[in-house]
């Protein structure tokens, strides 16, 4: 008896690893971020060459995913107008890419998990490479896609690289104000910004403040990650402190939507040339992003449980 129990007890834990683990390449994971962050795409700001080259190599990505596009096409472009200081505001065009994978389970809910992939480009002289701004985030993006591909989800999901956050949002603010023709489904956004700088091995999840039911949600997922996963930053007591409206999470707040926001505690390479891939410490990094699959794989399972 005490031996069938233990065999049972094996069992159960070999299928829990199997379930929780979801896998994906971190060497392509790694490469993701240093090509992103590479010289070469001169900091990804919006509007640029190097944005445009960045988005050349997501795209080859995409296509490598074989995934579906969004509204036939994966390049989602919007335009809007940029004030700089004194200056007469001048038209910018930006490109949301957007794909998909269908859910195998028909629960009428779609969630979207994003990430930007501009950044702030070059000033005097110097490159901004935003390797953890967020080259980091769209990493994070491509790995838990990949994972869904070897194990499908519940829910369709739609993965979104946003443009121009660095510009106000704007990527995210354009989808948000499209939302019902991407898909009127769409009911959870999980946003990453900045997911590879951490001395203290720590990640912050934002949105349970909002959204207090998800707080069991996130003591699951803190017990089984390699991170130690912090909930915060979602209070607006906390004034610049509150992350609500500070990434792409916030048009998605705004229009109602919950939301989860992971990312690192402020650091001194934040928008700064120094914020390249040689500084960032890849195995926190690696472990940032087994705990955002993790994450988002939870989010998938346990969503139309969720008190929306
Ligand atoms: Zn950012």
């Amino acid at each position: 008896m005490r031996r069938l129990l233990l065999v049972l007890a094996f069992t159960f834990v070999v299928s829990c690893s199997q379930q929780t683990s979801p896998s994906f390449d971190e060497q392509a994971a790694i490469d993701t971020l240093r090509i992103l962050s590479a010289d070469d795409m001169q900091g990804r700001q919006t509007g640029t060459d190097g944005n445009a080259k960045a988005r050349a190599y997501l795209l080859e990505r995409i296509a490598a995913l074989d995934v579906d596009e969004v509204g036939q096409t994966h390049e989602h472009m919007f335009k809007f107008m940029r004030e700089v200081e004194e200056e007469p505001a001048v038209e910018v065009t930006g490109t949301n890419l957007l794909f998909r994978i269908n859910g195998t389970a028909d629960t009428g809910k779609t969630i979207v998990v994003s990430a930007h992939y501009d950044h702030v480009g070059v000033n005097d002289g110097k490159v901004f490479n935003g390797a953890d701004d967020n080259a980091s985030g769209v990493a994070g993006v491509l790995a838990i896609a990949e994972s869904f591909k070897n194990n499908p989800p519940k829910n369709d999901i739609i993965f979104a690289l946003f443009d121009a956050e660095e510009m106000g949002l704007q990527g995210a603010r354009a989808f948000v104000r499209n939302l019902e023709l991407i898909d009127p489904n769409i009911s959870f956004n999980v946003n990453f910004d900045m997911l590879s700088r951490s001395d203290k091995n720590e990640l912050y999840v934002a949105g349970v403040f909002h959204r207090p039911y998800l707080k069991p949600v996130i003591e699951g997922i803190a017990a089984k990650v390699p991170t130690k996963l912090l909930m915060g930053h979602d209070d607006p007591e906390l004034g610049i402190n509150d992350w609500t409206q500070a990434s792409d999470q916030g048009p998605f707040h705004n229009a109602d939507i919950p939301f989860l926001y992971f990312g690192v505690e402020d650091h001194p390479h934040y928008h700064q040339p120094s914020d390249e891939f040689e500084s960032v410490p890849v195995e926190f990094f690696i472990r940032s992003l087994k705990t955002v699959v993790t994450a988002v794989h939870a989010v998938d399972e346990q969503l139309t449980g969720f008190s929306l």
